[in-house]
């Protein structure tokens, strides 16, 4: 009944209610007769720096925008701290913040944000129909999805409440705030391997920890990785716990087991990256849009566009390889465009064709 992060999932009680009580039929007449109806020139899928750009420039393009913003309104940002890299911004911003002042200026320009999270979608043709948790439909003749990766954690104690605060889940946001510090990176696939050797950057200290006796990275990825003399690789530990008081200067430091003799011990560090991969939010579409391995979406190279003509994807949900509020905000941008674009070429095939009548 409760979903993977740790919220209770809606819909998972209602089935309980309805296999218990048989009352299903009611409710769900209800909600049908409650739902409303919302339509727009542009639907965007996901509040995070894609959904909020891409809404800047389409309610800019004359498109009254509707941002659906899911169950983590801002995105990724919102659940860090210090952010030192978005450009325009000379002292540390705060990520909730620079996400408040984006749906500010998303909706000063005319974007109408819902609180809703989208359950199911049709993208057989335009207008492209998505259905909220809520029982509301949203209809654009253009939808842009922008759903975002989230970054997978362990689930050991500590890490949560120490996130931000010494526990990173992005080496090339936060490995600037631990120069010359000893940090770790626990994982064991390409992203730990590239973390650990991007954090050689700041640190000659820098230890990846793996809980199997061998990476599954790339080979040439381990050949880098091995030969770099700042880097040590920890074998068969795994991460029990985070320690620290995140009142107080927040990590101090790791609980390890060895997973093999099982002996239990500490070791100090103040930054620990936890990189054990990243999860596009795209179950949605899995059915009706092309997915790569690793379930992101499929797009024309060095372009927003999806298979299906109307559909855009940006930021994290298209792009594992930079996966930065900046390049996000700008593919969401470039998903703007083109969708105003491509409306604004279906209108006149349409008029043309009501002319050649
Ligand atoms: C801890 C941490 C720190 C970071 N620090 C930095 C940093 O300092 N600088 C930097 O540039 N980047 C940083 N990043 C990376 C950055 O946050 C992401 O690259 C960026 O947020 C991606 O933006 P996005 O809009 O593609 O997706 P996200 O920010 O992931 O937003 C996805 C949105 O989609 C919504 N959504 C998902 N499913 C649905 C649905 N079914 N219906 C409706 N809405 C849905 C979510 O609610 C969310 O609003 C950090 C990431 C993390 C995890």
């Amino acid at each position: 009944m409760r979903a993977a992060a740790g919220r209770v999932n809606a819909a998972a009680v209602r089935n309980v209610i309805a296999g218990a009580t048989g009352v299903r039929p009611i409710y769900t007449v209800w909600r049908r007769a409650m739902a409303t109806h919302h339509t727009s020139r542009l639907l965007i899928i996901g509040s995070g720096p894609a959904g909020f750009s891409a809404a800047i420039y389409g309610a800019r393009a004359g498109l009254k925008p509707i941002v659906v913003q899911g169950l983590q309104p801002g995105g990724q940002l919102t659940i860090t701290t210090d952010v030192e890299n978005y450009p325009g911004f000379r002292d540390v911003i705060q990520g909730p913040w620079l996400m408040e002042e984006m749906q500010a200026q998303a909706e000063h320009v005319g974007t109408r944000v819902m609180w809703d999270t989208i359950v199911s979608v049709d993208l057989s043709g335009s207008p492209f129909r998505a259905i909220g948790d809520s029982g509301d439909i949203y209809e654009g003749e253009a939808l842009v999805i922008a759903t975002g990766a989230q970054a997978k954690w362990l689930g050991v104690p500590g890490e949560h409440e120490l996130g931000g605060k010494g526990v990173s889940a992005c080496a090339t946001c936060d490995g600037f705030f631990y120069r010359g510090k000893k940090v770790v990176v626990i994982g064991g696939g390409n992203t730990a391997v590239e973390e650990a050797l991007y954090l050689t950057n700041h640190s000659s200290d820098v230890t990846l920890i793996h809980r199997r006796d061998s990476l599954r990275s790339e080979k040439i990825l381990q050949q880098r990785l091995f030969a770099h003399p700042n880097i040590t690789v920890m074998w068969n530990k795994k991460v029990e716990k985070f320690l620290g008081d995140p009142q107080a200067g927040g990590l101090t430091g790791l609980l390890l087991r060895d997973t093999i003799s099982g002996e239990a011990y500490d070791i100090l560090t103040e930054g620990a990256f936890v990189a054990i991969g990243h999860a596009p939010a795209t179950e949605l579409f899995k059915d009706q849009l092309e997915l790569d391995e690793g379930g992101y979406i499929v797009v024309e190279p060095g372009t927003p566009k999806t298979a299906i003509p109307g559909v855009f994807a940006c930021g994290d949900v298209m792009d594992q390889v930079y996966r930065q509020a900046v390049t996000a905000a700008g593919t969401g941008c470039m998903a703007a465009l083109d969708a105003e674009r491509w409306i604004a070429e279906r209108e006149f095939k349409q008029h043309q064709a009501l002319a050649a009548e």
